[in-house]
């Protein structure tokens, strides 16, 4: 029988001691919860309704200011944190961060929060019936003026709360579908047969159907947050209405927020969908006919009664999950803006890419109005098995539209100010920092 010599029993001793100490500083550093290796998560939502009579974002010709709200406009945001590093992500009922807004917000938040560039996805469901954003004191009407300053310190507070109320998460996905943005670029003929293409309604088009739902639930099951992802404008409003709303993208987070809970946080966020409106598109009010149900809240409606469908049938939630971010701005290919003609001479045209990972699900933020092949692109090349693309995050550079959309022409390509070749670029580079996750 072997006996232990004192030497070896000091040293055993001595080994537990290290052991002791050193689980009791895990413990310290990483309290039941934090464990390292876990993911942590919290959602907050502030309401961001214009106080006061805005201009309205969205369609040059309309110049008057707002005339009351038809339903909230909120910021919502959920962060998360695993083995310290965060991705925080914010959803705006706005229509995205254009007049050089986006820097001067994000730089803010970023200041505040110490986050990393990549770790930030500042981003709008694009209603075109909510305040324009303004930091130009000449040109800026004095109440939009006031609305941007102030969101500079709403999103803080959205982020304060969001950031108190984190906790040790599971999280899951799941996808379906819906029948509610519709192709726009509708192809006419004149009495020649010249053909051409106009904003309208194209119901064999191209259209990304996919809704993309992410559940964030607490260890005791406590949902936090259902975040989803579709491609549509939230453009069911013209340029005729003067009433506040978040369209159908917002009064979809609402619907979904009504049947889940109150307390469950659900951000939407705009995929592809620079030529994906709603099925029914630009109208100038919400028609309040006896019996009829106003088309904003009969789509809202309909798309969050998809969300709902997807998130309670999510089974499979897990914890844990790497957090891996990563930010890039591109200089792309550009083309004069405005104009059909393709300039060999024009600058390059800056643009924002933001890719991120929790786990096995990828996020890709885009600064710009991409169209929808773009999405539908990255998403099959993406090397995860579920990949948000979300536009109208960290910047506002206009729209981006696939080669072969040049050829046709029409509002997209006309207005935009990339080169046909961007397109390709900009797919290729975002698959490749997915990969590089
Ligand atoms: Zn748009």
């Amino acid at each position: 029988m072997m006996t232990r010599s004192p030497g070896w029993a000091k040293h055993t001793c001595a080994f537990f001691k290290t052991c002791a100490v050193g689980l009791l500083l895990t413990a310290l550093i990483w309290p039941p919860g934090r464990a390292k290796g876990a993911l942590r998560a919290g959602a907050a939502k502030i309401d961001i309704t214009p106080e006061k009579p805005v201009r309205m974002a969205g369609y040059a010709g309309r110049k008057g200011l707002s005339q009351g709200v038809h339903d909230p406009l909120s910021a919502r945001a959920v962060t998360f944190e695993n083995n310290g590093k965060r991705l925080v992500i914010v959803s705006t009922d706005l229509i995205g961060f254009y007049g050089g807004t986006a820097e001067p917000l994000r730089e803010a938040i970023i200041h505040e929060f110490k986050l990393k560039p990549s770790e930030l996805f500042l981003t709008a469901i694009h209603t075109h019936s909510g305040p324009s954003l303004t930091l130009d004191e000449e040109k800026g009407h004095e109440s939009n003026l006031e609305y941007t300053v102030s969101l500079k310190s709403r999103l803080i507070d959205l982020l304060r709360q969001a950031f108190k109320n984190m906790a040790a998460v599971q999280t899951g996905v799941g996808v379906g579908h819906s029948p509610v943005g519709a192709n726009r670029r509708e192809l006419t003929f004149d009495n020649k047969a010249n053909s051409s293409i106009r904003l309208g309604r194209n119901p064999y088009g191209p259209t990304d159907k996919e809704v993309l739902v992410m559940k964030v639930a607490e260890s005791d099951g406590r949902t936090i947050a259902a975040l989803f992802d579709y491609a549509t404008h939230a453009t069911c409003l013209g340029g005729k209405n003067y009433v506040i709303s978040g369209d159908v993208l917002g009064l979809a987070e609402q619907f979904v927020e009504k049947i889940l809970g109150n307390d469950v946080i659900a951000p939407a966020f705009a995929g592809a969908s620079g030529n994906i409106d709603p099925w029914f598109r630009v109208l100038p009010a919400f028609n309040n006919e006896p019996g009829w149900i106003p088309e904003p809240v009969l789509l809202g409606t309909l798309l969050g009664e998809e969300v709902v469908h997807v998130f309670r049938d999510i089974g499979e939630v897990s914890g844990g999950g790497e957090i891996e971010s990563a930010y890039v701005t591109l200089e792309l290919p550009g083309k004069p803006r405005g104009e059909a003609k393709i300039d060999e001479t024009s600058p390059p045209t800056p643009l924002n890419v933001i890719v991120a990972r929790v786990g096995s699900v990828a996020f890709v933020g885009i600064g710009a109005e991409v169209l929808t092949e773009i999405g539908m692109a990255i998403k099959a090349a993406s090397p995860f098995e579920h990949t948000f693309v979300i536009t109208h995050c960290n910047g506002a550079a206009g729209y981006l539209a696939p080669e072969h959309l040049h050829v046709e022409g029409g509002y997209e390509i006309r207005s935009n100010a990339f080169a046909p070749q961007a397109a390709e670029l900009l797919v290729k580079k975002a698959v490749q920092m997915l990969h590089d996750l």
